[in-house]
Formats: C-alpha cells, structure tokens, sequence
C-alpha cells in the first residue's frame, strides 16, 4: 500500500512538475523571444549604421571628384597655355595632352583616399570642344568602392574659358610671333613691337608696317555686347570702343576655337572665337587716311590665317579721338556687317 501510495503520490509529483516546467517555459519563452529579438537588433542596427555610413563615404568620395574634375581641369588648361606662351612651341594635340594631364592629377587626386579603405578610379575618357567656344567639354567616368558597396557614374562636363577670377590667355599670337621676333606681355594686352608686321611681311601680305606696334588682348573674355550689332548702335561708336579697349572675343566660325589655338592653329575647322587686332593709335590721321589707308582686316583668323586665303583687307574706322591721338581699326565689310558697323562700300 505504502509503496503503491509513495507510487502514486510520486507520480502526482512528476505531474505537478511537468506542469509547472511548462508554465515556467510559458513565462520564459517572451522574455526569451524578446531577448532573442533585442539581439538581432542591435545587430541589425549597427549593419544598418554601417552600411549608411559606407554608402556616405562612397557618395561623399563621388561628389568630392565630380567636383574636382572641372577644377583641376581648369588648372590644367591654364598651364598648359602658359606653357605654350613662354616656349613658343605649340602643343602637337592639345586634347591628348590636356587629358593626360588631367588624368595625371585626378590619378594622385584618387590616390589620398585609398588609406581609408575605399578605392577610387577616375578615368578621364576625352577633352575635346564644346557647343560653347569658350568652354572645353570633359567626359570621364569615376568608380568608387568600399566593402561591398560600388558606385559608378560616366560625367560630361564643361570647363568654361571665362571665369573672371581665373582668366586664361590667349596661346595663338605667341606662337605665330615666335620667329619674327616674339610678342611680350603688357598688362592685360599682348604687345607686337614689330612681330606682327614681320610676320606678315613673311608672307608677303601688303601694307604690313600698318600693324608695327599692334596690340590685342591677352586674356580670353566673352563680349556682353550680343547680339553683336549692337557694337555699331551708337553714333559715336562707343560701344566698339568698350569693347576693344577691354579687349572682348566674340562667337566665330572662322575664327580657331581654343584648343586649336594651342596648336598654333590661326583657323581650324570648329566653331571658335575671334578678337580684333588694333594699331598703335596714330597722332596723324591725314597721313593714314588717304585711299592707301587699308591693310590686313583686324579679326585675329584674318590676320593668323597662314593656309592661304584667309588673309584680306580691310579699310580703316576711326572709332575715338582723345585730343592727341586717333585710335582706329581696319575691318572689311563682312566684318562691319557682322558688327553693325558703318558698310565702306567694298
Ligand atoms: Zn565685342
Ligand atoms: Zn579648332
């Protein structure tokens, strides 16, 4: 009986115990659960907290080199015409040698991000002109990686020739005068002496000694006065005067574009720009003004067009007078037209 008792009281334990081990997993397992999700969590959290800071640091480094691309751009076009302008000697292919220059310095540029684990790769694919004359279109295609996380972008961009605060000069007159005895550099205007009027006489253009002591300007800067015929609007020709003493270029298809200009190109096939070519004010305008008063045409394609038949005349326009001095330019009558000057009728 006893036994059977112990038995049976034992087995009531067993079951009160299975009941109370299941009702204790009951009240553990949402503190288990809940645990469980904490965990993933935190986990989660810091992947998510990583991931968002990797995808920064790519985007960050993207931004970083599409903004650097135009600059650096820049800095190199400005060299590279330096360049040209101290030694003479034109570039052979100033695209190539823009973009690897270019390609040179986003190289190192790229390279100062690799200690943080991320790798950067900026391939510049050409330099070339663009629908603008006075801006040079870039198109690259930068890739930047960390961890698992790629990011890839093809960029077109445009380096404009006109910033005021970092002004680029003119290559060309450089290196057409180079031979005939060089142009030098007088503040912001380029200043012949007498290599302009060899040089033309080099090639037998008539009247050349009309451009001793020429100027024109140095820096590449954009005409405001467009559409171009407002030059001719005023009856005093202020307007023309503004814009050759501040030494403007204007839109031409004659005219080199930039890059050609780096080549020592006076025309090129590309839609470029053109300036005018003055000179020196004269204290005599009688002797000027009798009917052997024209030479060379003053927009910079006629005067540099060494090819062959670019080269005309042009007859002379007064355009200011200050007392003691005639300042005056020679233009011909397609160029008048184009820049709503007085037609002469030739
Ligand atoms: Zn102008
Ligand atoms: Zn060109």
């Amino acid at each position: 009986m006893i036994s059977n008792e112990k038995m049976s009281g034992k087995k009531i334990m067993n079951d009160k115990g299975y009941v109370m081990s299941l009702t204790s997993f009951l009240l553990i397992l949402p503190v288990f659960l809940m645990l469980l999700v904490f965990i993933n969590m935190t986990v989660g959290q810091a992947d998510l907290q990583q991931s968002v800071l990797t995808s920064e640091d790519v985007l960050g480094v993207t931004k970083d080199l599409e903004t650097n691309i135009p600059r650096i751009g820049r800095e190199v076009i400005k060299d590279k015409s330096e360049e040209v302008i101290k030694s003479g000697i034109p570039l052979s292919d100033s695209r190539k040698s823009i973009r690897d220059e270019i390609q040179s310095r986003m190289d190192i540029w790229c390279s100062r991000y690799n200690y943080e684990g991320i790798r950067t790769d900026c391939d510049i694919l050409y330099v070339d002109n663009s629908q603008d004359p006075f801006q040079i279109e870039v198109k690259s295609k930068i890739k930047v990686e960390k961890g698992e996380l790629k990011h890839q972008e093809n960029l077109t961009q445009n380096i404009s020739l006109i910033n005021d605060s970092f002004p680029i000069m003119d290559p060309l007159p450089f290196v057409k005068c180079r031979e005939h005895g060089g142009a030098t550099i007088r503040g912001n205007r380029i200043f012949y002496g007498y290599s302009l009027s060899n040089y033309l006489e080099s090639r037998g253009i008539n009247n050349s000694e009309a451009y001793e002591n020429a100027t024109s300007p140095l820096y590449i800067r954009k005409c405001p006065y467009d559409p171009y015929e407002l030059h001719g609007s005023s009856q005093d020709l202020m307007n023309l005067k503004n814009c050759l003493d501040n030494g403007f270029y204007h839109e031409s298809s004659d005219g080199s574009c930039f890059l050609c200009r780096l080549e020592g190109k006076g025309v090129c096939p590309h839609y470029g720009m053109e300036t005018f070519i003055l000179p020196a004010p004269s204290e005599n305008l009688s002797y000027l003004n009798n009917s052997s008063a024209t030479a060379t045409s003053a927009p910079d394609h006629v005067i540099f067009d060494d090819t062959g038949h670019g080269t005309y005349p042009g007859h002379m326009i007064v355009y200011f007078n200050n007392g003691t001095h005639y300042f005056y330019l020679y233009l011909d009558d397609s160029h008048r037209k184009k820049y709503g000057l007085p037609l002469f009728g030739d």
